[in-house]
């Protein structure tokens, strides 16, 4: 168990570090870094800055792992591991963050420049300051709170600083997991990339995704002559209508998540005809379903076929459906491993509140581990500002997370 009094210094020492952290965030801000495929150069600056930030503040053994990319102006894509030692090196554990960030959107609803950070009634303000820089500010200064004081961690601490989070990873951890050997089944790995007001919520669970597209075909014909044609919105509506019974026949539940059902939702709906006085021979809808991980997206599929083939008999039309995306759940990482009693102890010490271990409907960055055989939890302590305009990090909660990471540092 952490020794109390240690966790007191370590808890001041950051305390004093507040005013440096909100320095960095605004620093690392100043710094956009936007992947090509939005239109940005991507992190080599960003990566540049932190690398040598981290040698100065005493981080030995920072390296540099580049992952080829031709639409950057670099060449590459930058992810960064720092270590910091710990008495042991029988396992690291690691806080993973993300260095890229999204694009501001409309400027007009900023009321500040999303560049240039500013900070306002305990909150900083900018693109980028709580996804993903909040934990990311909040790990480095955790890990430097050790040095400053002259102790060690329990065990080695180890920043993963990635590229490429927001546009799929398959050049920032996706790369590093591919290529390098540097994590070890026993480590505790930690992606502060997803969370609660509350910081209770432990992430360790994904649900499938599946997203569909119907296109359903029948004849167009004059409004006043349906029976010359076959009308595919009227066949698209009953279509839509009888997949709500999916709800039904994959109505398991499971504690875990929330919502504790899997979701069958119908939702983008095309344009068909512009005029009131023709019958659409052609329709075209979407479905968005998150299916809890005990069922086979394939099940899914395949009763959503014969729904669709019973719907084709009957109105006399053809029904294509596209698969836009299928994204089968990674394994979950269980509700008791190692890095969620970790969490829990830190948090409980910390912000003195009882989190829990959940499932969620959308994928994390965490799904990469957990497919490689880790299990890595998300957690943090946000207002879940990310991708906003004005969006903001609360710096009691930078603060109170870099507590949090030195309590699980501590702890043996
Ligand atoms: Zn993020």
């Amino acid at each position: 168990m952490a020794n109390p009094d240690t966790f007191d210094r370590i808890s001041r020492r950051i305390e004093q570090f507040r005013d440096e952290m909100v320095d960095l965030q605004i620093r690392l801000t100043a710094i956009p870094a936007i992947a090509p495929a939005s239109g940005g150069e991507g992190e080599a600056q960003k990566a540049e800055f932190l690398a040598s930030f981290l040698k100065q503040h005493g981080f030995g053994d920072v390296t540099l792992i580049k992952a080829p990319d031709f639409d950057a102006p670099s060449g590459y894509r930058p992810n960064l591991l720092a270590y910091a030692k710990g008495k042991s090196s029988a396992r690291t554990n690691w806080v993973m963050t993300h260095m890229d960030v999204v694009p501001p959107g409309e400027l007009s609803l900023w009321k500040g420049p999303p560049y240039k950070a500013w900070v306002e009634k305990g909150r900083v303000y900018g693109r980028g300051v709580e996804d993903n820089q909040q934990d990311m500010v909040a790990s480095i200064f955790a890990a430097k709170a050790f040095m400053a004081e002259g102790l060690l961690p329990a065990y080695d601490v180890g920043l993963a600083l990635v590229a490429d989070e927001e546009t799929g990873s398959a050049k920032g951890i996706g790369h590093v997991l591919e290529n390098h050997g540097a994590f070890r089944k026993q480590d505790l790995i930690i992606v502060p990339d997803a969370g609660n007001e509350h910081g209770t919520m432990i992430e360790v669970a994904e649900k499938s995704i599946l997203w569909l597209k119907f296109k359903t075909l029948g004849k167009q014909a004059h409004g006043s002559t349906p029976e010359k044609g076959t009308n595919s919105f009227k066949a698209a509506a009953f279509l839509i209508a009888a997949l709500d019974g999916l709800y039904r026949h994959f109505g398991e539940r499971d504690r875990l998540f929330a919502p504790p059902v899997s979701t069958f939702e119908p939702t983008k709906k095309e344009a068909n005809v512009p005029n009131i006085n023709t019958i659409p021979g052609e329709d075209v809808f979407y479905m968005d379903c998150r299916i809890l991980p005990k069922y086979k997206v394939a099940d899914v599929e395949k009763r959503i076929r014969t729904v669709a083939s019973g719907i084709e008999k009957k109105f006399r039309v053809k029904i294509e459906i596209g698969v836009e995306q299928r994204a089968p759940a990674a394994p979950p990482t269980p509700a008791q491993a190692p890095v969620v009693k970790a969490l829990r102890k830190a948090i409980k010490a910390v912000y003195q509140r009882e989190a829990r271990a959940l499932g969620i409907g959308g994928g994390t960055v965490a799904a990469l581990f957990r497919r490689a055989g880790f299990a890595a939890a998300c957690w943090s302590k946000l207002d879940d500002k990310a991708h906003q305009p004005n969006e903001y990090c609360v710096i009691d909660n930078m603060v109170g997370d870099a507590k949090v990471f030195a309590h699980i540092f501590l702890q043996d």
